[in-house]
């Protein structure tokens, strides 16, 4: 389970820091107070109530979110989380993340991201597509495969993209697959869709190796999170040749030096990416963040690395696969420590690039093979990771901030060239 730590003063901090690093980022280029006075919001933010009939008879009513950071550069992308700690606060900071990411593997967007407060895990399959069918209806105005295209994020996957995209195409009256994104291969969804985002993340972990000297053959590797970034990742990863000293989700962690036995890991965690819960011999998160290791992932949640901690880190490099899993302190001290920190926006990114490759295919009406999407992944991160990690050296600032200055820097060009600023 993702973000069970959220609650409004958790979300706002992690508004804040956004905003932080934005206010920072747009100092270093050079541009005026304006601009961050625009950018430090969504331009749109749409809350909706949703009724929706229970199995019981009873009509139950939800509160949903969509909000548009930015859409100077193109129409806003970003996924739709269902979640019981969905705040407003955490809709806009994860639609700033995706106007960010979306710049720093130039893509024609600007971000998005939408939020149902619900539980998933209490709800019946039709409660959650009579929900998934409401939410389109109330959002349907603001939408569209050429204003903002919505996709999967925390509990939410392919079948509840089948159903929004179905409800769109009824409102349409026309098939709209390019409506929505991470839908099932055969209603136009796209080859390597699924694991995209930890493909991203390895091809990151790649290019940080090699910066660090460390041999990805042998490489002692510990993974927080075991859900759909964190397994595929731990997958990934041991299919490389790395060890995987350990792995965690959400009820603790599993630790071998000699490394974990990730197919057997893989084949019996469950649908939310659960699996430690079958093993006596854990330890916990806490424990497995301070492991000794070449390589740390946190692909679980937020604020997982933070100034308590951030000392004890014996990691080499960081490559963050979670949405801001470390605060701007600890980021501090993990640089200050030489450690190379990769951040969220850059090597969470391949989730919106085989997204994006998703939308154009369906634009297109013409679909590629698995492996001209990942031809076309590995060109756009590797060309992303240098250009990040190459602002970081010359204009001597942490790779956070590089990405930020990277990220957001098309969108304020785009914004000056129509006028608004
Ligand atoms: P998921 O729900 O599939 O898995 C989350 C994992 O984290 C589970 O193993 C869960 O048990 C674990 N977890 C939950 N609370 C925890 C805690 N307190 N301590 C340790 N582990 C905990 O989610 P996911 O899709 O893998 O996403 C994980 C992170 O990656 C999130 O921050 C998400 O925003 C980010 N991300 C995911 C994608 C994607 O395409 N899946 C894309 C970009 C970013």
């Amino acid at each position: 389970m993702v973000a069970d730590k959220g609650n409004e003063s958790h979300q706002h901090d992690v508004l804040k820091s956004t905003q932080t690093v934005i206010h920072l980022a747009l100092d270093k280029l050079g541009y005026p107070e304006e601009v961050f006075e625009l950018l430090k919001e969504p331009v749109r933010m749409l809350t909706v109530k949703i009724p929706v009939r229970m199995d019981d008879g009873k009509v139950k009513v939800f509160t949903g979110y969509r909000a548009q950071h930015n859409d100077a550069v193109g129409p806003t992308k970003g996924g739709i989380r269902f979640h019981p700690n969905v705040t407003e606060k955490e809709v806009k900071a994860l639609s700033i993340w995706m106007s960010l990411k979306c710049g720093i593997v130039d893509l024609p967007y600007g971000g998005g991201k939408g939020g149902i407060i619900c539980d998933p895990r209490d709800m019946s399959f039709r409660e959650l597509e009579r929900l998934s069918r409401g939410y389109v209806r109330a959002i349907s105005q603001i939408v569209g495969p050429a204003k903002d295209i919505p996709a999967p994020d925390v509990f939410t996957n392919s079948q509840i993209m089948a159903w929004m995209m179905d409800e769109y195409s009824r409102i349409d009256e026309y098939n709209s697959p390019g409506f929505i994104t991470g839908k099932p291969l055969v209603l136009g969804g796209s080859h390597g869709r699924e694991t995209a985002t930890a493909k991203g993340v390895t091809i990151c972990i790649r290019e940080a190796a090699k910066k660090k000297g460390i041999d990805l053959k042998g490489a002692r590797v510990v993974v927080q999170g075991f859900g759909n970034a964190g397994s595929f990742l731990a997958k990934f990863m041991h299919d490389a040749g790395a060890k995987i000293i350990g792995i965690s989700d959400a009820y603790g962690g599993l630790h071998d030096e000699n490394g974990l036995d990730i197919d057997y890991l893989l084949d019996r965690r469950d649908s939310f990416g659960t699996v430690t819960k079958l093993f006596n011999d854990t330890i916990s998160n806490e424990e497995l963040l301070k492991l000794d290791c070449d390589i740390l992932v946190p692909a679980a949640i937020e604020n997982q690395i933070t100034e308590e901690n951030a000392h004890n880190i014996r990691a080499g490099i960081v490559v963050e696969a979670a949405n801001g899993p470390t605060t701007l302190e600890a980021t501090k001290i993990l640089t200050e420590r030489g450690i190379l920190l990769v951040p969220d926006v850059l090597a969470s990114s391949g989730g919106v690039t085989v997204s994006y490759f998703e939308w154009v295919q369906n634009n297109q009406g013409y679909y590629w093979t698995e492996e001209e999407v990942e031809e076309k992944l590995e060109k756009i991160l590797v060309n992303s990771f240098q250009n990040v990690y190459d602002t970081a050296q010359t204009r001597r600032v942490d790779m956070r901030l590089a990405a930020y200055m990277v990220g957001v820097r098309k969108m304020a060009e785009a914004c000056r060239f129509r006028g608004w600023i």
